[in-house]
């Protein structure tokens, strides 16, 4: 059983930061004791590996709550194999995701679920668990939700946007929502009143309005906000908890704002591109705009306060990434002269953490909330906690070692995920992940690619542990 001490870090978690050294046994956190204390020195002398944590924080690993690798898409798919998606995710201090498995209309859950398990199956760098994307809501797959939140697929992804692909009208969510309040599982929802949407699309298509930027305006912030009106209405109906994914709009946070201080039990998140991307880059030139085209989409800028506002009150308590990338070159590229036509999604698992502790050192967030939205409570929404998402005994060892004061440009030549842009080419960022551990198994080790396809297991969830 290898032994490993990480010494004179700051450790740091969404309940406290404490100066201490951390002992880690057979891929747990075994115990944690004060820098140079009698039990920290016994430690070190019988540890088969001692990282010198001086000067860095000890992190948990991060928890991406929302990923799309190999999502099929607009007649093309996402460019990141769970191979290449879960190294990035290492590479940016994620040390656990939680991917969208699809079922396809008139297919079974368990089908799509099993397409899913062969695509990530001896792949992954990290953990990983699955939610299930329900696309056809009947009498067959109700009761197939029964059996998924038994076997650890505990949440369930309705849309109000994608007519004809992914869409559910108001009646199977309310189904789905009623079984869901039946069976523990907890309903997501892409709240957006597609059949709207697809009225102003095809308005402005015929009105030559075709270039990427128009993508964000038929996406109208207010049919975010009805949708999440609605979707918050008819769960309240069916008794049950609603997570709403993407949050994008002030005016959707608002509804969440005001369905939480009605006691409901709906929670939101969002994910940096809203908090540092805007429809400044839609509308970039010579279709450059096609590499932010996402849904929901960026907003005007002034948007953003409203989001970071949110995550301080807890009204939004979750950051994921959505990461969906595209490749401009071939990918983004179908949507020339047609932005319904451009692939939807951005790509991210890499740069969350980095992102997130950016907004530390710009004031946006405390160093504990970071953790927390990052780590933690998406642990926690999802059934993970306290294996993920914290450094406590007993905890799965996943452990970034991270350097506050390093300094590097975010670009498409130096990162990993396999996509020919990055959404936040040029931008400085203090701070830099150092070396990555996966149940106690390096990762990242001071800079480099230890890790292997494989290493990563599937893991499967309980319930949401913010209900009562
Ligand atoms: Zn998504």
């Amino acid at each position: 059983m290898s032994r490993i001490v990480i010494r004179g870090g700051l450790v740091v978690t969404a309940a406290e930061e404490v100066h201490a050294d951390v002992l880690v046994e057979g891929g747990r956190v075994a115990a944690l004791a004060s820098h140079d204390s009698d039990p920290a020195r016994g430690w070190t002398a019988s540890a088969d590996r001692v990282i010198d944590a001086t000067g860095k924080y000890v992190i948990p690993g991060g928890v991406d709550v929302h990923t799309h690798m190999e999502l099929p898409f607009g007649g093309t798919h996402a460019s990141d194999t769970f191979e290449t998606g879960t190294r990035a995710a290492a590479w940016g201090g994620t040390t656990t995701i939680v991917d969208f498995a699809v079922q396809s209309v008139g297919e079974s859950l368990r089908a799509g679920l099993d397409g899913w398990h062969a695509k990530a199956d001896a792949q992954c760098a990290i953990d990983y668990g699955f939610h299930m994307i329900l696309s056809d809501v009947n009498e067959d797959t109700l009761k197939e939700m029964d059996i998924l939140v038994e076997e650890g697929v505990t949440s369930f992804k309705l849309f109000m946007a994608y007519p004809g692909v992914f869409y559910s009208d108001d009646g199977r969510i309310l189904r789905a929502m009623q079984r869901g309040a039946d069976n523990g599982g907890l309903i997501m929802m892409h709240a957006e009143n597609g059949i709207a949407i697809d009225v102003l699309v095809e308005q402005a298509l015929a009105a030559g309005r075709t270039d990427p930027r128009y993508h964000g305006e038929v996406r109208h912030a207010l049919l975010e906000a009805e949708a999440t009106h609605r979707a918050i209405r008819l769960a309240q109906v069916a008794g049950s908890p609603l997570y709403v994914v993407h949050v994008s709009a002030q005016q959707a946070v608002e509804q969440i704002a005001l369905a939480r201080d009605e006691g409901l039990n709906v929670f939101g998140e969002t994910c940096p591109q809203y908090l540092f991307l805007s429809t400044d880059n839609l509308a970039e030139p010579d279709f450059e705009g096609a590499k932010y085209v996402c849904s929901t989409p960026l907003r005007p800028k002034d948007h953003q306060a409203a989001l970071w506002k949110a995550l301080r009150t807890n009204d939004l308590q979750v950051v994921s990434t959505d990461h969906c990338p595209f490749c401009f070159v071939g990918q983004k590229e179908l949507g020339r002269g047609d932005f319904s036509k451009i692939p939807n999604g951005l790509p991210g698992v890499e740069n969350r953490m980095d992102l997130l502790h950016q907004a530390v050192v710009d004031g946006h967030i405390s160093r504990r909330r970071w953790i927390e939205i990052a780590c933690a409570t998406p642990a926690r929404m999802f059934g993970l906690y306290p294996r993920k998402g914290t450094i406590a005994p007993g905890a799965d060892a996943d452990i970034v070692i991270y350097d506050p004061g390093a300094e590097q440009v975010v670009s498409a030549a130096t990162h990993h995920m396999n996509v020919d842009y990055s959404a936040y080419e040029g931008k400085r960022i203090t701070g830099r992940v150092e070396t990555v551990l996966s149940r106690g198994e390096p990762v990242i080790d001071g800079r480099e690619y230890v890790g292997r396809a494989g290493h990563g297991q599937y893991t499967p969830r309980g319930t949401c542990q913010y209900l009562v």
